[in-house]
């Protein structure tokens, strides 16, 4: 209230108070009320009475004693005056006590209130945070610093086999487990010591029936309202059966289904995890390769098959068991053995030795008794190379080969060269057919010369190739690749049209002496080619050279044993009138009886004979072979031809023996065709 809204107020009680001291009969009871006002209009403050009554004291009697009631003496009125005070103050007492009780017990009363609610609050927190706590699909305990476990919530407990008290009879330091990670405990020690808020670990847990309980575990600290470490509190996840399967899945992806040996993955791993070590380790590779295993595969069924390398791998087990060493299956009928250690220099030998030792004794299969061969490729060496996996590997696979085409049934050490080798043989091959298309395959010729006259006969085609990194390779280089590949049709399709091409050109320039022959070198595959005839004639008439002018050398080796149906294309070229040379006579089986069924016409023999004569004087055991092979070939009907003619007195020499043609360096070497042109003109002079 302002000043003058508090005197408006106060005014009617003055009046009231006026009222009363001139009253008849006197009653100063209603002062009481004004004191009750006072109050009412919060008048409350300690001075407050006090002043109230100096005021009237001091003032009522003063300027309205008279006025109202003259009769009324000075003292009357003073008496008056004197109880109304008496009246107001016990009103205003009354009131001021009522009033702060009042304020009291609504204080108290919202107090109450107020407690009751926020009791009420927690209460339903601490109810929720139970539920939370009870029904947790996820384990949860607490425990104290010193590892005391408080409380473990039924998850928790059911995860270590479902009794609480198995539960709390551990301290939570004891439960160590030897597959602990290391910094399970390090972590643990830095918790309960307040260094650390939380941490995060996968940790297995022996139950007490000894069974492995597997968890992801999360453990914070908890801390009391001045932030001093209490309590740890710790959530664990199952995680024993995802475990498993990963374990179970991990195994399939790393096990070989038939065998159970490790697979390809798992090797690898091991022999890169070996690789990678520092220190002086070394390791040894043993890399097997069954031989024949496709025949037995094919002539026994698939099932026969499996059963055999079933048993090859248990076989192959029992021989890699000590530390370090192990058995995979690479696929198919491939096997490796690994051995780590310092001493593997002698171990892989003698783990080799035992492979093939145990593959020794015959495996018995549906009553049958097979003998299973192989061959190894071994590679050795400090781990700490600068080889990959991949690399070992692939020269442990190269040995293996060697082994193989070295007769199987043995072992053979990796060496960089035969490697190196290897490794060209594989890029020459599969460059092999960009080459052909690319025109890098060249024909040098060599004269046949006839060794009565000295006048040239003809010339082998011998091919090239002008590889574009390795220069000029010989045919010794890439004819075996082409042959495995089976480029080697096309690629002799190619050198027979080119040969024949050139062989009508220089008929056409050299007109007047006898027919020139071609002789062009036929590969087994070709042989073994159902468009050989058409093809050949297509080429003869194309070009217009007589068959008479071609010569067609096949290696005896390629007809051993050959039937009817493989002879009959040579037979029909031979009718043809196409000569048919029997090349490199003399390194083989050299049958000599053999010859009558053949559709032959020329014999070559070998460089080797040739070079027997070389000596001084020539070894007459060879002298009579050799007279012997030209009068046999005679009295079939066969022309003889003599390779590789260095020097004059073997020409002489094997002139004497009755040979008919010579090839030689002592005539020319290959060369580029127009030099045999330049040789027919000499020849002609
Ligand atoms: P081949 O048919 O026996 O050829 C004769 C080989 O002896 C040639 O080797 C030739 O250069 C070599 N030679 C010739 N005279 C002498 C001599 O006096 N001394 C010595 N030391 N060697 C001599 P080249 O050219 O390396 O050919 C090797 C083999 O490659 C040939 O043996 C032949 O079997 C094969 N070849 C060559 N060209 C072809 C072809 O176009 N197709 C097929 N399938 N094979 C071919
Ligand atoms: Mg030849
Ligand atoms: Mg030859």
């Amino acid at each position: 209230m302002t000043r003058q809204e508090f005197e408006r107020h106060l005014l009617p009680l003055a009046r009231r108070l006026n009222e009363l001291l001139h009253a008849r009969p006197f009653d100063p009871a209603p002062a009481h009320q004004v004191g009750e006002a006072l109050v009412a209009a919060h008048c409350t403050d300690p001075d407050a009475l006090s002043s109230t009554l100096g005021v009237i004291d001091s003032y009522l009697v003063l300027y309205c004693g008279r006025s109202g009631s003259p009769e009324l003496s000075t003292e009357d009125s003073r008496a008056r005056c004197a109880r109304m005070q008496h009246a107001l103050a016990g009103g205003f007492t009354l009131a001021l006590r009522e009033r702060t009780l009042t304020e009291q017990e609504a204080i108290a009363r919202s107090a109450l209130a107020a407690r009751s609610q926020a009791e009420h609050a927690l209460h339903a927190t601490e109810a929720r945070f139970r539920a939370v706590f009870k029904d947790a699909a996820i384990g949860i305990g607490i425990a104290d610093l010193d590892g005391n476990i408080l409380e473990v919530n039924d998850t928790l407990t059911r995860m270590f086999g479902g009794l609480e008290h198995h539960v709390r009879s551990h301290k939570v330091h004891e439960w160590v487990h030897p597959e602990d990670s290391p910094q399970v405990w390090k972590y643990y020690n830095e918790l309960v010591r307040g260094e650390r808020e939380h941490y995060h670990v996968e940790k297995p847990y022996f139950r007490n029936d000894g069974t492995v309980l597997w968890t992801n575990l999360t453990v914070s600290l908890l801390r009391d309202s001045e932030g001093r470490p209490e309590y740890q509190l710790a959530l664990m996840e199952d995680t024993t059966e995802r475990r498993l399967l990963n374990l179970r899945l991990r195994y399939e992806a790393t096990h070989d289904a038939l065998t159970g040996l490790p697979n390809r993955t798992l090797f690898f791993e091991r022999l890169e995890k070996t690789l990678a070590a520092k220190n002086g380790t070394r390791f040894g590779l043993c890399y097997l390769d069954l031989d024949g295993f496709k025949a037995i595969n094919d002539s026994l069924g698939h099932a026969a098959g499996d059963r055999l390398l079933v048993e090859v791998a248990d076989r192959l087990q029992s021989c890699a068991t000590a530390p370090g060493e192990m058995v995979a299956r690479l696929g198919g009928d491939e096997f490796v053995a690994l051995t780590t250690g310092p001493h593997t220099e002698d171990e892989v030998d003698e783990l080799a030795c035992r492979i093939l030792g145990v593959l020794a004794t015959p495996i018995r299969l549906d009553g049958r008794e097979l003998t299973v061969r192989g061959s190894i490729g071994v590679v050795e060496g400090p781990a700490a190379g600068a080889r990959t996996a991949a690399e070992v590997l692939r020269s442990a696979d190269i040995t293996m080969y060697r082994a193989k085409s070295a007769g199987g049934n043995r072992f053979e050490l990796a060496d960089a060269e035969a490697d190196a080798r290897a490794i060209t043989r594989h890029g020459l091959t599969t460059a092999l057919p960009a080459a052909l298309d690319r025109g890098e395959f060249f024909i040098e010729y060599q004269p046949l010369v006839h060794l009565g006259d000295g006048s040239v006969h003809g010339a082998e085609a011998l091919v090239r190739w002008c590889h574009p990194q390795h220069g000029v390779l010989g045919p010794d280089r890439f004819i075996p690749l082409a042959e495995h590949t089976g480029l080697i049709v096309p690629l002799g399709r190619w050198v027979l049209e080119e040969s024949v091409r050139q062989a009508n050109f220089w008929k056409e320039r050299h007109s007047d002496g006898g027919p020139l022959r071609i002789n062009v070198n036929l590969s087994p595959t070709q042989l073994h080619h159902p468009r050989l005839v058409a093809e050949t004639v297509d080429v003869l008439e194309r070009s217009g050279l007589e068959p008479g002018a071609l010569c067609l050398e096949v290696t005896e080796s390629a007809l051993i044993g050959a039937d009817d149906d493989l002879l009959k294309p040579l037979r029909q070229l031979a009718e043809m009138g196409v000569d048919i040379a029997l090349d490199d006579f003399g390194t083989g089986y050299s049958n000599l009886a053999n010859l009558r069924r053949l559709p032959v016409s020329v014999l070559k023999l070998d460089r080797s004979f040739t070079q027997g004569m070389q000596q001084h004087p020539a070894d007459p055991v060879d002298l009579k072979i050799v007279e012997g092979i030209v009068s046999l070939a005679h009295s079939l009907g066969l022309a003889v031809t003599v390779e590789g003619v260095e020097t004059g007195a073997q020409a002489e020499q094997l002139r004497q023996l009755g040979c008919d043609t010579a090839q030689g360096w002592y005539y020319a070497r290959p060369g580029a065709p127009d030099r045999i042109h330049a040789l027919l003109l000499a020849d002609a002079v």
